[in-house]
């Protein structure tokens, strides 16, 4: 595996004003305006100027889309390929990704105000990593064969879906894609992508190096636009499949309902969290926890689904813990996205910044005190920037520690015992994460085991690596997980082939 170097900030601005990036579908192999003829212009988040034109594309463009991707599945120029020669196509197109870091890493970064040393360092890795593992797994995964009576023969296999739709979010849109066309395209399905509207060019670039990869024409297709005509075309269309969302609980609600009103189609949904950090009295080293926690919830502005956005910690050891957690933000610089320096970078827009502080507002109003933060920081950028912020006396009650708020607002609640902890960390809607922090053994297990969610890291704030599933409980998910192969399962069709044997002559 080849690491790209984060650029320096002068690099970075000269390669954003000399970027062209792809602005338009990507239909069946190629490029090309939506049907209308339409554009809508994206903004950059760090200084709110606009940034790219991008292709309106509505139901006409997603039925192109469809058209293209059903012609492919249903030709078998992707299913039937062998496993293999899947894998080696998948594998080249992970190598390209990689390649290509710098650049789509400050796509990304122009796109939606994240930290480059993220971008490049972390988000566009893992992105070649995930679909280089489920490529890697394509040829490597075996059918069953059922202990039916004598005289039978019974194989249970799986199959492509066919066509897969795929909704996907603003936070990380390149690994976001990757986690649903890792597993559905090394499964042998066609797709059509729709990006969120604020953040499609790392995924535009992304098609056309899966191109030049060997990748079939009309197996992958991206209509970029808004998500109330693409996101509902394809979440309604009859001729789609499977769909896989990822975002918030309310739009993916509407998913299952677009699917009940038209074909069926199996739904897959990744959702919204209130994840909780659960520290114990018994736990040592506050400064490396301290570290986990702030990473946790401050990571992407907070804008993450499996933000540690509750820190519910044993009465005796808070103040502590929290003079830890301010002294690691001081290491957390706040700006440009552009300076590989920086750690918080801006939020996605102008109305999710005012989302966001609207929060801060209502902490305040209810009674929450802060203790660093809490106000919007430089404007004179044009930019969208919350630094940390963290609430001290938070009742689990609060509108604070109730909502998802996807920005960098931590709420710090207080408990005494064990049961109480659990029971703090289980009173939400949600359920996608948590983590815990104790050495005592018998917590870990026994808390680890009481805690209603997918994910559960112990010691460490870790969402698993590309071996495990990732998905949530109650309103965090529904329907499969991404990741592992878990993954793959979720994009195929269990088949049954029952044979009867004739009796020999
Ligand atoms: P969102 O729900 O507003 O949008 C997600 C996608 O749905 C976008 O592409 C959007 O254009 C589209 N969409 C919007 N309205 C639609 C409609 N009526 N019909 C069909 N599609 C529509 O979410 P967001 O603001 O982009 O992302 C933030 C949310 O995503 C948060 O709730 C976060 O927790 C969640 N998220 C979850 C995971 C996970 O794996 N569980 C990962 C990342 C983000």
């Amino acid at each position: 595996m080849t690491t790209t170097a984060i650029p320096e900030i002068d690099d970075s601005r000269a390669a954003a004003a000399g970027l062209e990036p792809r602005t338009q579908l990507f239909i069946d192999g190629s490029f090309r305006d939506a049907l209308g003829g339409a554009r809508y212009t994206t903004e950059n988040p760090a200084t709110g100027r606009p940034l790219a034109e991008i292709a309106l594309g509505g139901p006409a463009d997603v039925d192109a889309a469809v058209a293209a991707a059903r012609r492919a599945a249903d030709d078998g120029r992707w299913s039937r390929v062998s496993p293999g020669d899947r894998k080696r196509i998948l594998v080249r197109w992970a190598d390209l990704i990689e390649a290509k870091g710098a650049e789509l890493g400050l796509l990304e970064t122009l796109d939606a105000g994240k930290p480059i040393a993220d971008t490049v360092g972390l988000d566009v890795p893992e992105t070649a990593t995930c679909i280089r593992w489920h490529a890697e797994a394509a040829d490597k995964l075996y059918g069953q064969v059922a202990p039916s009576p004598e005289g039978t023969v019974a194989t249970i296999t799986r199959e492509p879906c066919g066509v897969v739709g795929a909704v996907i979010p603003w936070n990380y849109p390149a690994q976001m894609a990757a986690w649903k066309l890792g597993p559905a395209l090394a499964t042998g399905n066609t797709v059509v992508i729709k990006p969120a509207s604020t953040t499609s060019l790392s995924l535009l670039r992304m098609a056309e190096l899966a191109s030049e990869a060997g990748l079939p024409d009309g197996v992958l297709n991206v209509v970029t636009g808004p998500g109330d005509a693409v996101g509902e075309a394809i979440g309604r269309h009859p001729d789609v499949d499977c769909v896989a969302f990822t975002g918030s609980t309310e739009v993916g609600r509407r998913f299952l309902t677009y699917a009940a009103e038209t074909n069926l189609k199996r739904v897959l949904l990744e959702l919204g969290g209130k994840s909780p950090q659960l520290v114990f009295p018994d736990a040592t080293d506050l400064a490396s926890i301290a570290s986990n926690v702030a990473s946790a919830v401050f990571w992407n502005m907070g804008e993450n689904c499996s933000a540690g956005s509750r820190l519910i910690v044993h009465r005796s050891i808070k103040d502590r813990l929290l003079e830890a957690v301010s002294a690691e933000l001081a290491s957390w610089p706040v700006g440009d996205p552009l300076d590989p320096a920086t750690r918080i970078g801006a939020l996605i827009n102008r109305g999710h910044m005012e989302r966001v502080l609207g929060y801060i507002d209502a902490g305040r109003r209810e009674g929450a005190r802060v203790v660093t933060g809490g106000e919007r920081i430089l404007e004179e950028t044009g930019g969208y920037f919350v630094p940390p912020t963290v609430f001290d006396g938070v009742r689990n009650d609060m509108t604070i520690a109730r909502e998802e708020i996807f920005g960098p607002v931590l709420s710090v609640i207080e408990f005494d015992t064990e049961a109480e902890a659990v029971a703090l960390a289980n009173d939400t809607p949600y359920g996608l994460a948590a983590s815990l922090y104790t050495d005592d053994l018998n917590v870990a297990h026994r808390v680890a085991r009481d805690l209603k969610a997918g994910v559960v890291g112990v010691n460490a704030y870790s969402e698993g690596d590309m071996t495990t599933p990732f998905g949530g409980y109650k309103l965090s998910g529904f329907g499969g997980h991404d990741k592992s192969v878990h993954a793959h399962d979720q994009y195929t069709e269990t088949k049954t082939i029952w044979i009867t044997l004739k009796p020999a002559p």
